[in-house]
């Protein structure tokens, strides 16, 4: 059964939102790990585990015990009760081949990645209200994290996957690896956190960290509806070596014939969410409060050409993963960096009183 939500202030949360419960008992009391590995990621291997309880398949993470994959967890956990957020079971911490690790028991997603879907379509043409549908549930996991102040910060289509395979199947995010705890203004009124000497500037930055959130949804948005990324030349026939160029002047096109029955709400998103300057960058509301995610349901059926150039470029898929990854590499540290300028220029008597304190040595 569902945990009750408990709405404190608009903001949902599960009553034990943010807790992590880890337990010390062996992960192996109750679950049986089999040899069936369902992916590899940077931080370790996915394998598939059976409840012993109810018998239930479910995926095992395996992380090594350290403060950012406490975090990862953290967060995660935080996140989990959304219904397209990929849901923690349990965690453990346990010593598994001799090191301290945290085991992370997940739902099984057995349903593959987003574009692996569309691009194995038979049943017709992918249209544009598909895409609107698809758009909206990603935009629900990052509206919830983003009211609970959580930045994903590495949205991208291999962290998307399916539950089941077919129609039934709902689409979730996953992966936290990246995550990170946002203040906002309201938060930092709260009780615990007032800190009377922090000047309004210095409450911007968290803005940042989300703003990368949209970026990803604005990529993903675009390939779902022609196929090929937004920061090609020509339709992306090879990575130029000006790519990241244009990622960093935020050029890209519509071009034809693809998005030549495209709806003109459906580019402006788009754009809006494709903003260079992160400040500009529609925030998730103004994404959920957008004519095409909000009547997705009265989107134009236009069949898309996506399946198609998925499916023809697929030699270059990996390429468009690669170049996704790295360009929110670059974001994440431009971001990072921008955020401790804010700090730095802030007029905030505790740093000036420690700034002074470091030039008086
Ligand atoms: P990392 O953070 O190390 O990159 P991920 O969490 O992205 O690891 O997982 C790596 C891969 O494992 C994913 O790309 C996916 O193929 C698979 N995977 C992750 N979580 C699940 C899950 N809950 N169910 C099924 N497969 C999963």
């Amino acid at each position: 059964m569902e945990e009750p939500m408990v709405v404190d202030g608009g903001v949902p949360h599960p009553p034990h939102a943010g807790v992590m419960n880890a337990k010390t008992t062996p992960l192996l009391d109750d679950y049986i790990i089999s040899n069936t590995v369902l992916g590899l990621g940077i931080n370790g291997k996915v394998v598939e585990c059976f409840c012993k309880r109810d018998g239930h398949k479910y995926a095992l993470k395996v992380l090594l015990d350290n403060p950012k994959a406490r975090r990862e967890v953290e967060l995660h956990c935080r996140a989990s009760n959304c219904p397209n957020v990929v849901r923690i079971i349990d965690v453990y911490e346990n010593i598994y081949n001799g090191q301290k690790c945290l085991l992370v028991v997940m739902e099984c997603m057995e349903g593959g990645e987003l574009f692996q879907r569309i691009q194995d379509r038979a049943d017709g043409a992918f249209t544009e209200r598909e895409a609107a549908e698809i758009m909206r549930e990603i935009c629900s996991a990052v509206q919830h994290l983003h009211l609970l102040n959580v930045a994903h910060r590495d949205l991208k289509p291999e962290n998307l996957l399916y539950t089941v395979p077919g129609n039934a199947g709902v689409l979730k995010l996953t992966d936290f690896g990246f995550a990170k705890e946002t203040f906002s203004k309201d938060s930092l009124q709260t009780p615990c956190y007032t800190p009377y000497y922090v000047a309004p500037e210095v409450l911007g930055p968290e803005k940042y960290d989300k703003s990368c959130d949209i970026w990803s949804l604005g990529v993903i948005m675009y390939i779902l509806l022609c196929g090929f990324p937004p920061f090609y030349s020509n339709h992306g026939h090879a990575i130029s070596p000006g790519m990241k160029k244009r990622i960093r002047a935020g050029q890209f096109s519509f071009p034809n014939p693809e998005w030549q029955n495209v709806s003109q709400d459906a580019k402006d998103l788009i754009k809006g969410m494709l903003r260079l300057d992160p400040t500009e960058r529609y925030t998730i509301f103004d994404v959920m409060r957008n004519k095409w995610i909000v009547q997705y349901t009265e989107v134009p059926q236009t069949p898309l050409h996506t399946s198609r150039i998925l499916r023809e470029d697929c030699d270059q898929w990996q390429d468009v993963q690669d170049e996704m990854m790295r360009s929110l590499a670059t974001m994440r540290v431009d971001y990072d960096t921008l955020t401790i300028k804010a700090l730095d220029n802030a007029n905030n008597p505790l740093l000036s009183k420690r700034r002074k304190k470091a030039m008086d040595h």
